[in-house]
């Protein structure tokens, strides 16, 4: 059974936009020794905006954003998101003859009897298309139209304001180690991870790779100590749901990711852990 005590940490907790869903998970984070965040939406705002548009021959700027908008219409990843806000002309929905996506790869659409591919330079590969790379580091969109490569987008996500002191008070609070695990690319992970100041980051993964990574972490750990993962979108629900706690963003995060985990962080900031912890230490002196 749990102490009458924790109740009084939840409240707590709650006052400062944590929901924790248990009096247990209030006792765990006190023994929490390794945290493991997701990037996208965790770490950085999750919301894009595109900074370049490169065409390649025989397509112009605005043929290729004109593609990537009806490709991306019926999607609401962040991605798909800030391409539809930088075209502002209409998308032809109706158009769409089918669609598919690609895990951790990007779109695959047929508008209008065309082939419309959508995605990183992974979808590129797959479907042998020769693609240019872009010196800048950022999000890549790569668009090809019945196999033809027709450029790329460069877009880039900005890191939330309280990540870094995040990061730091973790460590100040005795966590050993932070680890990044991303979908995105190496360069932005690289990028991300060094002015952060992360201990070790994972990137290119699928959904199913961050269940293995975690499911490793949690292998080599001792019992005792407890592992966290902090996500936020519907591909990090298995994760929340394997570590020993799940910490959701609240207010951007996908109802399944709420849903698996077991402490909420209402105001999507990642410094909001460093308050939970605090609560639990204290919690754990008045209880014991
Ligand atoms: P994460 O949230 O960690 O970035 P995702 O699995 O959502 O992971 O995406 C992984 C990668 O797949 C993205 O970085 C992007 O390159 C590509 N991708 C996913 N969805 C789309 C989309 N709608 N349009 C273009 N690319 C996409
Ligand atoms: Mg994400």
């Amino acid at each position: 059974s749990i102490p009458l005590g924790f109740f009084g940490g939840i409240g707590a907790a709650s006052k400062h936009g944590v929901l924790v869903k248990g009096g247990n998970y209030l006792e765990a984070l006190n023994s929490a020794k390794t945290v493991v965040m997701d990037k996208t939406g965790t770490l950085t705002e999750g919301t894009f905006k595109v900074t370049d548009i490169m065409s390649a021959e025989g397509f112009t700027k605005k043929e290729l954003l004109e593609l990537a908008a009806q490709a991306e219409s019926n999607s609401n990843h962040p991605i798909a998101l800030s391409i539809l806000e930088a075209y502002e002309g209409e998308v032809g929905v109706a158009q769409l003859d089918s669609y598919q996506e690609i895990a951790g790869c990007g779109l695959k659409v047929v508008i209008a009897g065309k082939e419309v591919l959508a995605g990183n330079y992974k979808l590129m590969e797959r479907e042998g298309i020769t693609y240019l790379s872009p010196k800048q580091v950022g999000t890549v969109v790569h668009i090809a139209t019945d196999g033809k490569y027709a450029g790329y987008i460069l877009i880039a996500d900005r890191i939330k304001i309280d990540a870094k002191e995040a990061i730091k008070g973790l460590k100040r609070l005795g966590i050993e180690q932070v680890i990044m695990l991303t979908g995105d690319n190496l360069q932005v992970a690289k990028s991300v991870a060094d002015e952060l100041g992360v201990d070790d980051y994972r990137a290119e993964l699928l959904p199913q790779d961050k269940v293995t990574e975690l499911e490793k972490l949690l292998k080599n750990k001792e019992e005792k100590d407890k592992l966290l993962f902090v996500g936020d979108g519907i591909n990090d629900a298995p994760v929340l749901a394997r570590a020993d706690i799940g910490v959701a963003m609240g207010g951007l995060g996908s109802d399944a990711a709420i849903e698996a985990a077991d402490v909420v962080l209402m105001k999507d900031k990642p410094s909001n852990l460093i308050d939970a912890i605090n609560i639990a230490k204290f919690t754990r002196k008045v209880v014991w």
